[in-house]
């Protein structure tokens, strides 16, 4: 058949064969991570800082932009950057930073240098969706252990056994849990440490609303790895993920570092926000405040389970198959916030709001009120 004869279809099925042939199928296998249409909604669903900075800094900043040279390559090892993150963030002496493109980069790295034949990622669940997915498209085998199912606690002796039983090369402890917003007991993070072959990475995406850290603990471990993100104290749109470990490790992770992940807007941005690391952490000490009144609001309302949260966000359980009719009840009042029932069986009929300011918070509540009315009121007519 010559080129012209092939007619679209035809050549619609042999594209989507070679794909099959040539894509793996463990990435076939995955769905895209998704990220929801926002619109007009009330952002509720990522856990981002809902502050900008006031307009006296916002003007400062873009100074500081104007010498940036964009014809440049950025500075790979971002000193200054990295110093004023090891003053900031209070790193040990001896320990090392690896800055990756969001923490999500960090992760896929960490899975890149120890991945082989056999090796094995493990993490409680429900955690960070990413643990199960950057595993997938690395090619290694992952293992979910369940958290208890009453407080989302870890499960100690199925953690033991799964540790002993898969050797796992890296545990991935999400300190707060996202989605379910504990702390796990450091005691028992510790004694998985302990336990642990391999690495252990606590992943501290939410220490700023948590106020708990195992960061002045990475002397006593040559397996821990502490990591950071600037995401949540309001600095998402940046991409800074932070990692901390002695240099033994560092070092192997560096070498597959692409090296200009940290672009020069990034490095310029970032170092003039730890320059006014008052105004994220003021932010945060407010978002903290804001987290208790929503909960002490949201426990106050019929019908629901509230769960505890030493992060930015809420997760809590509406009644029985009723997730995703709240869900799309509260989307429908103009507040987006996520469904996470279906993503775990832990998680049947949970959703996950995040606090945002003081307004957003409110809108939130009131759409979720007229929301567990209706339910309500449709289950006793
Ligand atoms: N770790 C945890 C526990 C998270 O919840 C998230 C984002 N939701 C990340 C890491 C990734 O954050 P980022 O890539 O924005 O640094």
């Amino acid at each position: 058949m010559t080129r012209s004869q092939v007619s679209p279809s035809t050549t619609a099925d042999m594209r989507r064969d070679r794909v099959t042939e040539w894509i793996r199928p463990e990435v076939r296998a995955l769905s895209a991570y998704h990220v929801p249409e926002v619109g007009d909604l009330i952002k509720l669903d990522a856990m981002e800082n809902p502050y900008t900075w006031p307009s006296s800094l916002v003007d400062d900043w873009l100074e500081t932009l104007r010498h940036v040279s964009l014809n440049r390559y950025p500075d790979p090892h971002a000193p200054c950057l990295k110093a004023a993150l090891r003053e900031r963030l209070g790193v040990p002496a001896g320990m090392d930073i690896l800055l990756g493109n969001g923490s999500d980069e960090l992760i896929q790295m960490i899975d890149m240098a120890v991945n082989g034949p056999g090796r094995v990622v493990l993490s409680p669940e429900p955690s960070f969706s990413m643990y199960r997915m950057i595993a997938a498209f690395t090619g290694m085998n992952f293992i979910g252990v369940p958290l208890n199912a009453g407080d989302f606690s870890l499960n100690m002796a199925a953690m033991r056994e799964a540790i002993a039983r898969h050797r796992p090369a890296v545990v991935f402890l999400s300190y707060p849990n996202n989605p379910t917003g504990n702390l796990f007991d450091e005691r028992q993070v510790c004694e998985l440490i302990e336990v642990c072959p391999g690495l252990v990475v606590v992943d501290e995406a939410y220490s700023s609303f948590a106020g708990r850290s195992l960061m002045d603990r990475l002397g006593e471990y040559d397996n821990l790895l502490v990591l950071r993100t600037l995401s949540k104290m309001g600095l998402a749109g940046l991409r800074l993920g932070i990692l901390v470990g002695s240099p033994a490790w560092l070092n192997e992770l560096d070498k597959i570092r692409l090296p200009y992940n940290i672009n020069v807007l990034t490095q310029t941005s970032a170092e003039f926000a730890l320059r006014h690391y008052d105004v994220l952490e003021a932010q945060a000490a407010q978002l903290r405040i804001d987290r208790e009144h929503l909960l002490a609001r949201m426990r106050a309302l019929p019908g629901i389970t509230v769960y505890p949260s030493q992060a930015n966000f809420i997760l809590f359980r509406v009644p029985a198959g009723k997730a995703q009719a709240i869900f799309a009840a509260i989307k429908a009042d103009g507040v987006l916030i996520k469904s996470m029932h279906g993503a775990n069986p832990l998680l049947a009929d949970c959703l996950r709001v995040t606090v945002g300011a003081p307004e957003e918070n409110a809108a939130f509540l009131t759409a979720l009120t007229t929301a567990l009315q209706n339910v309500l009121l449709e289950k006793n007519p």
